[in-house]
């Protein structure tokens, strides 16, 4: 069914990241910059993301001797300190997710950078090193993202949709290893429901969200893909999601076969099996036709 399947390491079937992206209300601050302290019971929706579903989260992966990936935008990081710190403790991965969840598509390449750069001070500040991975606010990687990307050393990014397993999306100056994610792993559509948002959907049972996630496992445990999830503490960190999300990690724990790693592990894993010609990516980039798109 699938392409190009990669070897896994001791010969696991599949791969499972679960990804979280820890927006707290930088998104909020992007879209309303004026109006943002009055939207108090919103903010205090997303601030649940830091201040009460990480430590929960820290908590109950650390039962389960686990480290999973977070993004988290620079402008986060300032504010929520405490909450990257315990991540940091306790052995977690931390990737760079924009300054103020930024539209990246929507501005210029001159703003994308600058965002981009003011992400990494307060990435640097904060964890005391340069990330290597980056996944764009709202999946809003532009036609510039992979070279600014390249420029600023970032060696994988987790945004685009066009493969089930790790490949190579190329710039100018290098490239990027890329893990696909899809909307069919992200919590927000079967959760987010918010007037201040503009995104009102009609709330799924957490029995009906980890449905459509356990299939997508399901095929990437039969096949030998990668399965990323893109889920969101303020959303899927509250206690009934959480509870059946953590039910479905156990049962792919229980049943084996599955390696679960943090992004930076796929990703060092990858290079290896490249460097060792046991595996060679398939490879995408900009320009994607050699005409333009509308002539
Ligand atoms: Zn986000």
């Amino acid at each position: 069914m699938l392409a190009n399947p990669i070897p896994w390491p001791d010969d696991a079937r599949c791969c499972v990241s679960i990804t979280w992206d820890i927006d707290a209300e930088s998104g909020l601050a992007y879209r309303h910059r004026e109006g943002m302290e009055q939207l108090v019971a919103t903010r205090t929706q997303l601030r649940y993301g830091p201040r009460i579903a990480i430590p929960r989260l820290v908590e109950v992966l650390r039962e389960r001797e686990m480290v999973q990936t977070f993004f988290v935008p620079g402008w986060v990081i300032e504010r929520y300190p405490a909450a990257i710190d315990l991540l940091l403790e306790n052995g977690h991965e931390i990737g760079l997710h924009g300054y103020l969840h930024e539209r990246m598509c929507e501005i210029s390449a001159e703003e994308e950078a600058t965002a981009l750069e003011r992400g990494l001070a307060a990435y640097v500040a904060r964890v005391g090193e340069r990330p290597r991975g980056w996944r764009a606010p709202g999946f809003t990687f532009s036609k510039h993202s992979a070279d600014l990307l390249i420029d600023a050393g970032f060696r994988y990014d987790s945004s685009l949709m066009g493969d089930d397993m790790p490949c190579v999306f190329n710039g100018r100056n290098g490239r990027l290893i890329e893990f696909p994610i899809d909307w069919t792993s992200d919590d927000w559509p079967h959760y987010m429901h918010s007037r201040d948002f503009g995104f009102m959907m009609p709330i799924s049972a957490p029995k009906r969200a980890v449905e459509v996630y356990e299939a997508e496992f399901e095929a990437a445990w039969r096949y030998g893909g990668h399965w990323v999830t893109v889920w969101h503490p303020f959303l899927s960190g509250r206690p009934a999601r959480l509870t059946a999300i953590l039910d479905l990690v156990d049962r792919i724990r229980e049943r084996g076969g599955a390696w679960l790693a943090p992004l930076g592990a796929v990703y060092d894993h990858v290079e290896a099996m490249i460097a060792a010609g046991r595996w060679t990516p398939t490879e995408d980039g900009l320009p994607f036709h050699d005409r333009p798109d509308i002539d």
